[in-house]
């Protein structure tokens, strides 16, 4: 089990987002991470361990921005590291990921050509989603088309690079609360 929390904002969103995470960690978690959008740019910090170490990161490397997702992981694909904590980001398409996608393998067969950084499932994702607005669709179309692509459980939300008034989340066997 895991965390996953998105908040689009009139203030800077990390210290929100670090607050839900904290109020989601007796779900029980091994790295944590959060996402944000700076002039609408993505950027993310990610750290191994307890909450603390993601604080105390954000205390040297602030994340400012108004839109955010944050994410604590349980491990299921890859060990606890910097490396597999979410968000897991590739092109303009960021994305947090609670469950399992049982399909990876195959997706990531299909992804051949793109540099996965993770040995993660959830990287699959991201890369799938950027795959399809790298041929035209919008942030929208493309999360729509990567969710109809994957099976398991889970629930994910991602940011787009660009789009600081938009969230997607979906979820599938997973729960999640908007
Ligand atoms: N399967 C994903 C991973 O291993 C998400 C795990 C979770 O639900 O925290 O990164």
């Amino acid at each position: 089990m895991c965390g996953i929390v998105g908040i689009l904002g009139k203030h800077e969103v990390a210290p929100l987002i670090l607050e839900a995470l904290k109020r989601l960690e007796y779900r029980g978690y091994d790295s944590a991470g959060i996402a944000t959008l700076q002039n609408g740019h993505l950027d993310r910090r990610r750290a191994v361990g307890k909450l603390i170490n993601l604080s105390d990161r954000l205390v040297h490397e602030p994340l400012p921005g108004k839109a955010g997702i944050g994410h604590t992981r349980w491990a299921t694909h890859g060990p606890p590291s910097e490396a597999n904590a979410h968000p897991h980001q590739n092109g303009p398409v960021a994305v947090v990921h609670n469950g399992i996608i049982e399909n990876y393998r195959e997706l990531r067969a299909e992804l051949a050509g793109s540099n996965f950084e993770s040995e993660t499932d959830t990287e699959t994702v991201a890369h799938l989603c950027a795959r399809f607005m790298a041929g035209g669709m919008t942030p929208r179309e493309a999360a729509k088309a990567t969710i109809a692509r994957l099976e398991g459980a889970f629930a994910l939300c991602f940011l787009f690079d660009g789009h600081d008034d938009l969230l997607v989340a979906a979820r599938r066997g997973s729960p999640l609360a908007i």
